[in-house]
């Protein structure tokens, strides 16, 4: 409020020239619903409190819970940072944005003439930062356009900031709060809160945490201990997991709280989501990027503005992350600039002058989720990757059925029946040929099995890229 009070009487002082430059935002409502969107790289549902957990890790998220619309089946479309991020930032399908790997034979950034929240909101006169905290959510992806401030930490100015990426070693490193490719969530959420404590309403923050990616840069030796996690550097990734996960959401805490102390708690849209889980040693594979549920299967809290008519609870409805772009403008009265597969999550009150949307996939049946994962095209899949998932994946879920289509080999296909089966231990491929047979000819109207190959040469590694990918544990086939 003292903001924009000083920044009315500046404008009385110096009429002319403020006004002739600012008039584009001060034609709009600065009462309007802010946004804040926070995306938690690398996080499975089943770590945090309100999801069921009891190892004490979410203290902020289960709070924030109890005033938010819980979503407990919602689905990510990728299980690698840019492909979903892309995603939540379009309301599109991989196939329909067109980044779909992290780098390869196929396209890996976002396609410039798609809107995204950014410009979205940006255009609606929205002021607009992303506070990102590793590579792979960068503008590299296109993933920044949109966004006034785009403070990736790994780029430009920003650069000098971060150390060189020392040689990777066994253990836990700590004391360090950045490297090259990534910073840990108090360094990202440090540059956030300056930013919002900087500016006026109504504001978009994106921020995106990357604490339980990998276990490069851990939190502080004091919430290590608290998870029985030697201080001394010696733990294992799979230990540094739960203290990540606690770490990431008292930034979360830091960012809830200025809002509050700041008065703009209650007008303020908040987004909770993650980008995909990880294996943890679940179906053969302890990092991301297959289509079980462990890596599938996102955390979604939606806190309304209070005035929204949206009350808190439960939601057990199929959702969607491409849910997201849709949702957020509708909660925050924006103009949806596009129609999106995505539609306005259920439970969900809109905003008067917001129009709701609806996509060619969603409109054919009843509603479906899709993942994708191109192995065999995206240069940086591992080369350790259990052998049949070594293919082209395609998942679509509908109702409780749960298909994933190998498209180079068809015949080691999966299918799962998740509310008998949720551990997707039994595969009924073989003794379901018509529920098969319907999620394959869904998969092949909705055009997912369509990959657009680059010719040869347009798939040349950036050596700085490689470096940086490769810091962060991707190792290039
Ligand atoms: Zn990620």
């Amino acid at each position: 409020m003292l903001n924009r009070t000083k920044l009315l009487m500046a404008a009385v002082l110096v009429a002319a020239p403020i006004l002739a430059c600012g008039a584009e935002r001060a034609a709009h409502d600065p009462d309007r619903p802010n946004v804040l969107l926070v995306t938690m790289d690398t996080t499975r549902a089943d770590r945090i409190g309100c999801y069921g957990y009891a190892g004490g890790t979410t203290p902020v998220l289960d709070r924030l819970a109890l005033e938010s619309i819980r979503y407990t089946r919602a689905f990510s479309t990728a299980g690698i940072t840019p492909v979903a991020h892309a995603s939540i930032l379009t309301g599109l399908f991989p196939y329909q944005h067109g980044a779909r790997v992290m780098f390869g034979s196929v396209e890996h950034r976002l396609g410039e003439e798609h809107p995204t929240l950014g410009t979205a909101l940006r255009d609606g006169g929205w002021r607009t930062g992303a506070f990102v905290s590793a590579y792979p959510a960068s503008e590299e992806f296109g993933l920044g356009r949109g966004f006034e401030t785009f403070d990736s930490g790994v780029r430009d100015e920003l650069r000098d900031e971060f150390r060189e990426t020392p040689p990777r070693r066994e253990g836990l490193w700590l004391d360090q709060t950045s490297v090259d490719a990534q910073r840990r969530g108090d360094a990202t959420v440090d540059r956030a809160l300056d930013w919002l404590a900087a500016g006026d309403a109504p504001f978009f923050a994106w921020v995106h945490l990357f604490d339980p990616h990998d276990h490069t840069l851990v939190p502080p030796a004091a919430v290590l201990e608290r998870f029985g996690v030697p201080a001394d550097g010696s733990g294992t990734r799979d230990q540094a997991y739960d203290p990540e996960i606690y770490f990431m959401d008292q930034q979360i805490g830091r960012l809830v709280g200025a809002l509050k102390a700041s008065g703009r708690y209650d007008n303020t849209v908040i987004v909770v989501t993650s980008d995909h889980g990880q294996g943890l040693g679940d179906h053969g594979w302890f990092q991301h990027r297959l289509l079980y549920q462990e890596q599938i299967h996102i955390p979604l809290l939606v806190k309304p503005v209070k005035t929204a008519g949206s009350n808190p609870g439960v939601e057990s409805a199929l959702v969607r992350n491409i849910d997201l772009f849709p949702t957020i403008l509708a909660l925050a009265g924006a103009e949806h600039p596009v129609e999106t597969e995505g539609s306005v999550l259920p439970g969900i009150a809109e905003v008067a002058g917001s129009a709701g949307s609806a996509g060619s996939a969603g409109s054919t049946g009843p509603r479906i989720a899709y993942a994708e994962a191109l192995i065999p095209l995206d240069t940086y899949s591992s080369p350790r990757l259990p052998k049949q998932q070594w293919d082209n994946l395609h998942m679509i879920v509908e109702g409780p059925w749960k298909l994933i289509h190998h498209a180079v080999t068809p015949s080691n296909g999966e299918l799962y029946h998740l509310e008998d089966d949720p551990g997707e231990a039994r595969n009924r491929w073989e003794s379901e040929p018509e529920v098969r047979e319907r999620l394959l000819g869904r998969l092949r109207a909705m055009g997912a099995l369509h990959v657009v190959v680059k010719s040869e040469g347009e798939g040349t590694v950036d050596p700085e890229a490689e470096r940086k990918l490769r810091s962060l544990g991707y190792i290039g086939g």
